[in-house]
């Protein structure tokens, strides 16, 4: 079995020698209640990088010369877990490893018939939530409003701003290259895109594509963009923190301006949230963006890398921009 472990904790940036390669010998034989995974699909996601440290977060960091977690699609093996039958997938919070025996506890079963498998990692999965939930529950949209999305050509942006459109919002969104500000405005539907790589007065760019001042930013990026934004903010304006990842390979405490003169003066909100806060309503969530989906109202697109040993790179690729929508890694059938 092949695993991939965390050898160092990252110093600014991560790179291969923070991962290792290892072979595992670990004896494959099931007991009562467990089942055999193979692994189909692994999500890279940008909140590992937190849990590559080992500063006290929401979740616990990965522990030293163990395996590596994250979000897995799974082909059941072999199964004596009532819940399981072999030839099902499942998707959990597994090990980097091309096979593993789990207990099948907080393994949801997934119907590739009804999705691709891979969207069980992003639209029908976290980040699918994460969109869901952040704009519906903090940024309470009302149509006419104006959205403005950091990280918007990513896996978490890209349905922000779709959901935003389907709310009747004016969409804006940020992203890195010109191809994903295209791609924004012509697949997404984004009602305008900055390419903030080539763009040197963000705040102007902000207040030009958002003449009426902007009501809700669901920040995935933090760092200078997010200032640009607030000083284009409107009163009573929701500032959904979702993630920073302009700030996670940082090694300082950033130079940032202060936020609070212009929350005061728009009387805004700022909330930062974790997705499993909303678990409550991830029934909801699941429904209604499934019905989209099959409605047609909206669209994704992944980043798909073949093999095992392309993770960790995978994952790096993230802080380069590399990924349009979801970066997954497929690793079987
Ligand atoms: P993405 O698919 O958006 O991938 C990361 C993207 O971030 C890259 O493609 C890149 O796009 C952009 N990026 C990388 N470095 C920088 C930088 N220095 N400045 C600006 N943009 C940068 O990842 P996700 O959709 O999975 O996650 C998006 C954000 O949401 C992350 O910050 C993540 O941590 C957070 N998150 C939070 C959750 C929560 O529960 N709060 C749950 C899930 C995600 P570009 O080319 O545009 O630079």
């Amino acid at each position: 079995i092949k695993t991939i472990i965390l050898k160092n904790r990252p110093e600014g940036k991560p790179s291969m020698s923070d991962f290792e390669f290892v072979t595992d010998n670990t004896d494959l034989t099931i007991k009562e209640g467990e089942v055999l995974l193979e692994t189909t699909y692994v999500s890279v996601d940008p909140y590992l990088r937190g849990r590559m440290s080992d500063a006290k977060s929401y979740v616990p960091p990965f522990q030293l010369n163990k395996p590596i977690q994250s979000g897995v699609i799974a082909k059941v093996l072999e199964s004596k877990n009532d819940k399981f039958k072999k030839g099902d997938f499942v998707s959990g919070m597994l090990d980097w490893k091309t096979k593993q025996i789990s207990t099948g506890e907080g393994l949801l079963k997934v119907d590739g018939s009804k999705a691709p498998l891979s969207a069980y990692l992003g639209i029908l999965g976290m980040t699918g939530l994460t969109a869901y939930s952040g704009l519906t529950q903090i940024g309470k949209p009302k149509a006419g409003e104006t959205l403005v999305v950091s990280g918007a050509a990513g896996a978490v942006g890209s349905v922000v701003g779709q959901i935003g459109k389907i709310l009747g919002l004016n969409v804006i969104g940020i992203a890195g290259t010109d191809e994903k500000v295209e791609m924004l405005t012509t697949e997404f539907g984004f009602d305008a895109a900055i390419n903030y790589n080539t763009t040197d007065n963000m705040t102007a760019a902000i207040a030009e594509a958002a003449p009426n001042g902007v009501d809700i930013y669901f920040d995935n990026v933090g760092g200078p963009i997010s200032d640009a934004v607030l000083f284009n903010i409107n009163q009573f304006a929701r500032l959904v923190i979702c993630g920073a990842i302009s700030v996670y390979n940082n090694t300082e405490v950033p130079k940032s301006i202060s936020v609070q003169p212009f929350l005061i003066k728009n009387s805004a909100l700022m909330q930062g949230f974790i997705v499993s806060n909303y678990a409550e309503i991830f029934p909801e969530a699941m429904k209604q963006l499934s019905t989209w989906l099959s409605e047609g109202k909206l669209t994704y697109t992944e980043t798909v890398v073949e093999g095992f040993d392309q993770i960790p790179n995978a994952f790096m690729d993230l802080f380069e921009g590399k990924n349009k929508g979801k970066m997954v890694v497929k690793v079987g059938e």
